[in-house]
Parts: structure tokens; sequence; C-alpha cells
């Protein structure tokens, strides 16, 4: 049975948030994580009991991989029913990634999953670690009628809480460092911490944990130029088991008659390939234009309004069940935790 205090669990995984300067001006260094009450006061003022997890070494987050993600994901589920929420804290720079995988492995969660980080970090007298920090502990202990407000995986960054797999890094240095392209934000954050019910995620589905992925995945860029040479040396390199493509805004290729036969080439060879844009708006139509039909002909998936982030974590998890190609691209074409919007 769970305390009646807000029991909030901080997982501290890396990144700058979690960095000060070893010396005034000097560079920055990891500081010990169970010390962040003397870094930032304000954490007793919560009517909260807060519990920190911290990486044993934190990581800078373009070390994350699937392994990463796996041990944060079984850290949630197994501190699951003792917590009202759980704050994620990341480097930004692969946040997008790990939010968009933990939606997929944690379908169906119903509790909040709030990943934040920082531009500063907390050492450093402007950082927006602070506040980016004691906004989403506010947001992970948000209740309503006894449940929680979130249940779903969100980022909370600046002035917004997005849902995880709709974002994306914008900006290296801004403080507003992503953006939700293709879905309102769940929240937007002033004086009051706005919540917009309606947009937040209502599983339907049980909490089914699935904390597999496959590496076997393959990411290439379309580009004006792009040469047979370059596309058959990815293709020869596989096979993979899926590809993503980054097509040209509304998904299309150009009309080489080598790119469609590599393509099915990869497709005979047991390829899944989803199609995403390059755009950061709008969304995958492969009959609009006739540079998209032969996609779809040869049974491309439309990526529709995915980031490629929440396309490359879906796939990989996807691909690490044990299917036949159809089922894959069932489970690839239907929405898990809001990652597309619904025509
Ligand atoms: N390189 C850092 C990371 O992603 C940047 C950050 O923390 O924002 O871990």
């Amino acid at each position: 049975m769970m305390d009646k205090q807000q029991k909030i669990l901080i997982i501290y995984s890396g990144g700058t948030i979690g960095m000060t300067e070893s010396s005034p001006g000097g560079p920055l260094v990891p500081f010990d994580f169970f010390n962040i009450v003397d870094h930032l006061p304000e954490l007793k003022r919560f009517d909260l009991k807060i519990d920190i997890a911290p990486f044993q070494n934190p990581i800078d987050s373009s070390d994350v991989d699937p392994l990463v993600w796996k041990k944060i994901a079984e850290l949630i589920i197994e501190h699951y029913d003792d917590y009202h929420g759980f704050v994620l804290l990341h480097g930004t720079d692969t946040m997008a990634y790990t939010a968009s995988a933990l939606s997929f492995m944690l379908r169906g969660i119903q509790k909040p999953v709030i990943l934040t980080g920082a531009q500063l970090p907390i050492g450093k007298i402007r950082t927006d670690g602070k506040e980016n920090l004691i906004t989403a502990i506010e947001i992970a202990a948000a209740q309503e009628n006894n449940a929680p407000v979130v249940r779903e995986v969100a980022v909370c960054f600046g002035a917004h809480l997005y849902r995880g797999n709709r974002v994306s890094k914008v900006s290296a240095e801004g403080f507003e460092a992503f953006k939700s392209p293709n879905y309102y934000s769940l929240a937007d954050i002033g004086l009051h911490i706005h919540f917009k019910n309606q947009l937040l995620l209502r599983p339907t589905q049980p909490f089914t944990p699935h904390l597999e992925m496959s590496d076997n995945v393959g990411l290439i860029k379309i580009f004006p130029g792009i040469s047979q040479k370059v596309f058959q040396s990815f293709v020869n390199g596989g096979p993979w088991d899926g590809l993503i493509i980054e097509t040209y805004g509304s998904g299309n290729i150009p009309q080489k008659k080598w790119m469609q036969e590599e393509l099915q080439k990869l497709i005979d060879q047991g390829t899944l390939i989803v199609n995403v844009s390059q755009c950061t708006q709008g969304h995958i139509d492969q009959h609009l234009y006739h540079n998209a039909q032969a996609l779809e002909k040869m049974g491309v998936i439309g990526g529709k309004d995915m980031t490629t982030e929440a396309a490359i974590t879906k796939l990989m998890l996807v691909l690490s069940q044990n299917q036949s190609m159809e089922d894959r691209k069932k489970n690839m074409s239907i929405c898990m935790a809001g990652e597309f919007s619904q025509e």
C-alpha cells in the first residue's frame, strides 16, 4: 500500500543538468546527484517524498542505446507501485529518442514519466535546469480525482510539456530546446501549469511493458545527388530487418530506376521499410505524387506524421518480436502511444 504522501522517484541518467563548475569559471564536472538538495534547496519545500536513483556512472546522452533504455524502464517497472510519478533527468541530445523508446516500451503506463534536462548545468547561475526540474516534479505529482493527471511518457522543457514520442530537439542553445511539430503541447507552463486534459493520453490497453529492441535497423536520408554507389553499399551492408527512409516532403524519392530496384531488393530480403518525411511538419502521403507511388506499390509503410525518433524506436521494438512480416507491418501501422495523428 502506498503512503498518503505523494512519492516521486527522480532517476538521473546523466547530461548537463547534473553538472557544476569544478571551480568558479572552471570546467564542468558531474556532481554527486545524491546531494542534489545542496544545489537545489527548493526541493525541500515540496510537500512530497522525493527519492533519487542516480546512475552509478552518469552518461552523456550521446552514449544512450537500447540497453540504457532497458535499464531505465526496468527501474520504473521495479518501483512502479511505490511511486506516484517518475522524473527522468537526461541529456538533451538524445532525449527525444529516449522519450520515444520509453513510450513504446512502457505502453499503457498509467503513471507519469516526465523527462527533463537542461541546456545550462544546475551549478551555473543562469541555469534552466532548476526550473525544468521543479516543474517536472510538479507535473509528475499532479493528481486529479486521486489519479495522475499525466499517464504517459512526456518531455517537460522550458515553457511546455510535450508528448515524448512527438518531440525533436531543435536547438543546441536555446532554453526552448524541443518542439512537437505535429501535436499540441500537453501543458503550457507559465504562472500556472495549464494541462490540456483533452489532449492527454488515456491508455485503454493494460500496462504491458516490452523491453527488447532490435538493433538490426538502418536509417537513410535521401538527398539530391545521392549516388547509386553509396546507396548500394548501404543496401548491401544488410540484410536489415528494418529501414527508415527519410524522404522529401510528403514522402517522395527520385524517380531513379536503380533506387527503386535497390529498395525492392531489400523488401525481397525481408526488410520492413518505413517512409518518414525530412520536413518537421506534415505527414506522409504515398498517393499524392507519382514519385511516392512506387514506394506504396512496393509495400513501404508510410510513417504518417511520426518523427524520425519515434519511427526508428518503434521499428526497433516491433522488430524485436518474432512475428510475421504481415504482423510487423500491422504493428507499425497502429498507433501504440499517441505517436501519430489519426486521420
Ligand atoms: N551532451 C549532453 C547530453 O545530451 C547535452 C545535454 O545534457 O543537454 O548528455
